[in-house]
């Protein structure tokens, strides 16, 4: 079927009896395709970065706790969470804004700062919410291949600046490819574009680097005011199905990034269950040690197979492959009984999970030659 039927009464090329024409932008983009759902517990659930652990017992006690009042709605300005973040980084909570997800927060900042016929630089591939989010506020994506190392090309990304360019996305470490942007060059990077320009530094992996790896974001964020921090509670913290997210930003940035929330968009639940999670600081660094030590010994492991795998400071591996080795892959993993993330033209995404899934994933790889 075609956009244009889709977009027409069935049966009926009268324009009278058009329906109402979805915007270009949208009927652009692509269909919703639902992941396959992770149903028997012999299916390993490794392709969306979750954490593979229960929540924080203290968060499924705040989860409790704020569900007996949903009858209400919650504080819409989250002023409790926006003053705990702001406690955790050493910001003020003026610098901070919340969303339901930072894919809901990295909404509100396209929405408030890109017109239409704007421009939005991002690496390609990475995260793949970022193209969806700029076409639909009906700015215009500008996609910078990555180098030969699976890392940000800085400086192609600097040269595809116009005077149209109003954010530039940088994702540290990669999803997919796992790999950093070192402190220094996005520092020099920032020396380069302009100051009107809002750089974005997303780190929803932060966690799960190893320390100077990546950059001080908030170092940066003091020395550049156009750069703006976004972060995630649904990843390390492990609070993926409750969405809330949050921006570290100048005052006047976030304050616009608050207007433009959808109201009440993170509930109660999320923003309790978010404030006692920034108290548990220890158990949460205990699970992300458990993952970067796996990440470490199937990164070891998948070298002596012959997989070429780069470095990855995030909860995932990335593996480059042409279409036809992506296909047996993903059929070798399918057979398994392994969700992974399949990349059409790139490759594939593996999170890193528990050892026991880990290493059905070794198995399938052992079994398979690049
Ligand atoms: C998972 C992910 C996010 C976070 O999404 P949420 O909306 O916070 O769940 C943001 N950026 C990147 C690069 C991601 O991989």
């Amino acid at each position: 079927m075609t956009s244009d039927q889709l977009l027409t009464a069935p049966g009926s090329a009268l324009p009278d009896t058009a329906l109402p024409a979805l915007r270009a932008a949208v009927a652009g983009l692509p269909s919703y395709v639902p992941g396959r759902r992770s149903a028997g517990a012999d299916i390993a659930a490794l392709a969306s970065n979750e954490s593979h652990y229960e929540p924080l017992p203290a968060a499924a006690a705040a989860v409790a706790e704020a569900a007996g009042r949903m009858n209400r709605y919650p504080d819409s300005a989250a002023v409790e969470l926006r003053e705990r973040i702001a406690r955790h980084l050493g910001v003020t909570a003026a610098e901070v804004a919340v969303g339901p997800g930072s894919v809901g927060v990295l909404q509100q900042i396209i929405t408030g700062l890109c017109d239409a016929g704007t421009e939005v630089i991002f690496a390609w591939r990475s995260f793949e919410a970022y193209p969806v989010l700029v076409e639909l506020a009906g700015a215009r994506p500008v996609r910078i291949p990555l180098d030969d190392a699976e890392g940000h090309d800085l400086d192609a990304m600097a040269a595809a600046v116009t005077e149209r360019t109003r954010v530039i996305l940088l994702c540290t470490p990669n999803n997919p490819t796992g790999v950093p942007i070192s402190h220094d060059r996005i520092e020099a990077f920032l020396r380069s574009v302009r100051s009107d320009i809002l750089v974005v530094i997303d780190e929803a992996y932060v966690e799960y680097a190893e320390a100077g790896s990546g950059p001080d974001s908030l170092a940066l964020y003091r020395r550049y005011p156009n750069v703006c921090i976004l972060r995630t509670f649904s990843k390390a913290y492990g609070l993926a199905g409750l969405r809330v997210g949050y921006a570290v930003a100048a005052p006047v940035i976030a304050e616009g990034l608050r207007r433009t929330a959808l109201p009440f968009a993170v509930s109660a639940l999320a923003q309790q269950a978010a404030i006692v999670s920034l108290d548990a600081g220890e158990e949460m660094a205990a699970r992300v040690a458990a993952v970067t030590g796996e990440r470490a010994r199937m990164a070891t492991q998948l070298e002596a197979l012959g997989w070429r795998v780069p470095a990855s400071q995030g909860n995932f591996l990335w593996i480059r492959t042409d279409d036809e080795l992506r296909a047996r892959l993903v059929d070798a993993f399918d057979h398994a009984g392994i969700l992974v993330r399949a990349y059409q033209g790139d490759g594939v995404r593996i999170t890193v999970a528990d050892p026991a899934s880990n290493n059905r994933v070794l198995r399938v790889l052992a079994a398979h030659t690049a």
